[in-house]
C-alpha cells in the first residue's frame, strides 16, 4: 500500500483527538508528535518535517471551530492543505516553447528509469497530439541506445542516434536539426546517466544544455530513494539549472519521502510521476490528489470543505437579513444592535462576501460605534416610535422627550433619526454591492 506507514501514523494522531471539542496547543501536541514521527519514517527530510509541523500546529490552533466538524476532522483538513502546499499546490504543467520545437532535456542517474521516461513522455505527448522525436545522447552504454530505439518503435516515435562515437552535444545538435526539418513539435534528449553524481557527468550535461537550449530540463529521480532524491534534485539544480523533476517508481514506494520533500528542498516542482513499467504509467503530478492518497481520508476532507462552505453561506445570509431588517425601524435596529456588535467577526464575514471587500475596517468600526450610540436613545423610545421612525421625524415634542430620558440633547436625537434614514440608504448600497448591480431584495 502506497504511503501505508504514513497513513497509519496520521490515523493514530487523529484517534488521539477523538472526544475533544477544540484544537488547542496542548491537545494537538501528542498527535503532532505522531505526525512528525510518521513523516520521518516516511523519509521526509528533517528541515521539511520541522517547518511542516510548525505551520500545521500554528494553523490548527488558529482555525475557527466549524459547526458540526470535529477537531480531528478539522486537523485532517489543515494537514491536507499543508501537504498540498508542501508539494507545490498546483500541477506544474510542461512548458512548451513559443516557437516549435520544444526541447526537453532529460537527466538522471543510472537505473532510475530515465530511458523508460523518454518513451513514456513521448507517448504522453503523442496522445496530446504533438509530434515527437527522441535523441539518444547517452553514448556510454550501447545498450541504452538499443533500448531507446526499441521503446521508440513501441510508441511509434522516431529515435535519432549516431552510435557511441560522436560527442553527446554534437549528436543533440544534429538531432535537433533533423527534427526541425521534419517539423517536429517536441524533442526529447536522453543524456548519459552515471551510477553517482560526478564532475564529468555534470560538465557533459552543461555542454549538452548549452548546445540545445532546452525549454525544459527535467531530472528523473527514483521515489524509492526517499529524501536522497530530493537532495539530488537540489544538486542538479544548483549545478546545471533544471526546471523540474520526474519521480519514477512511485508504485513501489511505500513511504513517500521523495514526493513530500522534493519541492521544499530544491524549490523545483515534480512535473510527472511514473507508476509502473508500461508506457501509459506516466502522469502529471497533482499535489492535491497525492495529499489525499497519503491521508486516505478523502471523505473527511470533502465533509469539512462542505461544512466550511455551509458556514460561509449561513453567515452571509444572516448578515444579509440583519442589514435588511435594519431597513425597517428602530425596533429591529435595537434587536440587531447587540447581535451585530457582538459579531466580532463582523469584518471577517464582510470580507467573505464577494464584492464587499471594499468596506474598510475603519468604516465597520464607525458603524459599530454608531449602533451603540443609537441604542441608548432607542431604549427610551415608545414601542410606537420604534415601530415608526417617522413619528420622531415629524414631532419635536417626541424628540425632546427622548433626549431628556436618554441624557442626550435634542440635536443628537434629530441626528439619530436622520442617521437611521441615512444608514438605511448606506446599507442598501452595501447590499447592492453584495448582489452585484441588482437592487436589494426587500423580502426578508
Ligand atoms: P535508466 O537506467 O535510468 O535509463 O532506467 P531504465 O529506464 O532502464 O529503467 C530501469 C528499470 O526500472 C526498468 O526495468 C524499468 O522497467 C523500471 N522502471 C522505470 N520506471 C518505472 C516505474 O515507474 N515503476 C516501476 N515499477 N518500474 C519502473
Amino acid at each position: 500500500e502506497m504511503f501505508g506507514q504514513l497513513t497509519t501514523g496520521l490515523e493514530s494522531a487523529w484517534n488521539k483527538l477523538r472526544g475533544t471539542d477544540q484544537l488547542t496547543k496542548d491537545n494537538i501536541a501528542e498527535p503532532m508528535r505522531d505526525i512528525r514521527r510518521a513523516l520521518l519514517e516516511a523519509d521526509v527530510s528533517l528541515p521539511v518535517v520541522r517547518s511542516f509541523i510548525e505551520s500545521v500546529t500554528e494553523k490548527a490552533v488558529g482555525t475557527d471551530v466549524i459547526r458540526g466538524v470535529k477537531p480531528e476532522q478539522q486537523l485532517v483538513k489543515v494537514v491536507n492543505d499543508e501537504l498540498v502546499q508542501l508539494m507545490g499546490r498546483e500541477v506544474s504543467d510542461l512548458v512548451f516553447a513559443k516557437t516549435a520545437p520544444t526541447v526537453i532535456l532529460l537527466a538522471g542517474l543510472q537505473g532510475v528509469g530515465k530511458t523508460t521516461v523518454c518513451a513514456k513522455l513521448a507517448y504522453y505527448l503523442k496522445k496530446m497530439g504533438k509530434s515527437c522525436m527522441l535523441i539518444a545522447a547517452d553514448v556510454y552504454r550501447p545498450a541504452a541506445i538499443d533500448q531507446l530505439t526499441i521503446l521508440g518503435k513501441q510508441v511509434g516515435v522516431p529515435v535519432y542516434s549516431e552510435g557511441t562515437e560522436a560527442k553527446p552535444s554534437q549528436i543533440a545538435k544534429n538531432g535537433i536539426k533533423e527534427a526541425k526539418s521534419k517539423k517536429t513539435d517536441v524533442i526529447i534528449v536522453d543524456t548519459a546517466g552515471r551510477l553517482q553524481v560526478d564532475k564529468a557527468m555534470m560538465s557533459e550535461l552543461k555542454e549538452v544544455k548549452r548546445a540545445v537550449n532546452p525549454t525544459e530540463v527535467l531530472l528523473v529521480v527514483d521515489a524509492m530513494t526517499g529524501q536522497e532524491a530530493a537532495s539530488l534534485v537540489s544538486t542538479f539544480n544548483v549545478e546545471i539549472g533544471i526546471t523540474g523533476a520526474i519521480l519514477t517508481k512511485l508504485d513501489g514506494d511505500s513511504r513517500g519521502g521523495a514526493a513530500l520533500s522534493i519541492k521544499e528542498v530544491s524549490g523545483k516542482p515534480i512535473k510527472f510521476v511514473g507508476r509502473g513499467e508500461r508506457m501509459e504509467d506516466l502522469e502529471p503530478f497533482y499535489p492535491d490528489r497525492m495529499a489525499q492518497r497519503i491521508l486516505g481520508m478523502g471523505d473527511v476532507l470533502s465533509f469539512v470543505e462542505k461544512a466550511q462552505e455551509v458556514m460561509r453561506q449561513e453567515d452571509a445570509e444572516e448578515l444579509q437579513k440583519k442589514i435588511l431588517s435594519a431597513k425597517f425601524n428602530f425596533n429591529d435596529f435595537l434587536k440587531q444592535t447587540q447581535a451585530i456588535a457582538q459579531m466580532g467577526s463582523f469584518s471577517r464575514i464582510i470580507g467573505m462576501i464577494p464584492g464587499m471587500n471594499k468596506v474598510t475596517p475603519a468604516q465597520i468600526r464607525e458603524a459599530e460605534k454608531n449602533l451603540k450610540f443609537m441604542e441608548s436613545m432607542i431604549n427610551v423610545m415608545t414601542p410606537e416610535e420604534r415601530e415608526r421612525p417617522e413619528l420622531l421625524a415629524e414631532s419635536r415634542e417626541r424628540r425632546i422627550r427622548v433626549a431628556k430620558e436618554s441624557g442626550k440633547n435634542e440635536r443628537q436625537v434629530s441626528q439619530l433619526v436622520a442617521q437611521l434614514f441615512r444608514m438605511r440608504a448606506q446599507m442598501q448600497k452595501m447590499m447592492g454591492a453584495m448582489q452585484g448591480q441588482d437592487t436589494p431584495d426587500m423580502e426578508g
